[in-house]
């Protein structure tokens, strides 16, 4: 327990001190940047190691993963923010509604109508990130660049989601400031306020690029088991 905590704790300042610095450069007054925690895969020790550390703020890949990290903190009550940050099935938004807070990967009409129609019955607050798919890659989740305005357009009139953000994922071996400077453009000509966009080995380009949220695993917590 100590010596990972202490590790975590150093982790966790560090990377701190970065996001302040970068988004400082950017304007932070402007432009304030969240770190998302990525718990994905993580043991339970180093996990409570960030919570004792003091941070509230998580994001988890995979919602029956979630809830083995997540839900007795939920049933307690506690106050903490967890971010959806994978695909989300709809079999599964029931118990997506139920745990998290914000889900960053809303990538279809149908799915939008799901998540509405489980907030109303359930009265839980949930928000929501659009998903794009700023590569166009056929293996990736996400709406393409060019659907998006015809897409929060549908959302808009068909649901009362909140969207509130766009999220990203650049493909592996691209220079990914391509990428975080189209989220930027598209969120900006939809006046949409938040972007998700960073992780552990280019969080700092992505803030440079208008990032309010990052989105970061390994940097903080050691690699992850596979
Ligand atoms: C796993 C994951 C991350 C965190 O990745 P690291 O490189 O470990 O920081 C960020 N975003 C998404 C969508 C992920 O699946």
């Amino acid at each position: 327990m100590e010596k990972t905590f202490c590790q975590i704790a150093k982790h966790y300042k560090k990377i701190k001190q970065q996001i302040y610095v970068a988004a400082t450069k950017r304007g932070r007054n402007t432009n304030p940047c969240t770190l998302v925690a990525v718990s994905k895969q993580q043991t339970d020790e180093r996990i409570a190691d960030l919570w004792q550390a003091g941070h509230r703020c998580f994001g988890e890949n995979k919602v029956d993963e979630a809830e083995r990290h997540w839900q007795q903190t939920r049933a307690t009550n506690q106050s903490f923010s967890l971010h959806l940050i994978g695909h989300l099935q709809s079999n599964k938004v029931k118990r997506a509604v139920a745990l998290f807070d914000v889900i960053e990967t809303l990538d279809s009409v149908n799915l939008a109508k799901k998540l509405q129609r489980e907030i109303d019955v359930s009265g839980r607050k949930v928000r929501v990130f659009v998903q794009v798919n700023t590569g166009e890659e056929p293996q990736k989740y996400g709406v393409l660049p060019g659907d998006l305005s015809a897409f929060l357009l549908q959302v808009h009139q068909e649901t009362n989601l909140e969207v509130i953000g766009l999220m990203c994922i650049p493909p592996q071996g691209d220079a990914p400031g391509l990428h975080f400077a189209l989220l930027a453009k598209l969120a900006a000509l939809h006046n949409i306020p938040q972007l998700s966009m960073g992780m552990s080995s280019d969080f700092e380009t992505a803030i440079s690029f208008g990032a309010t949220s990052v989105r970061i695993g390994s940097a903080l917590f050691g690699k992850r088991a596979v």
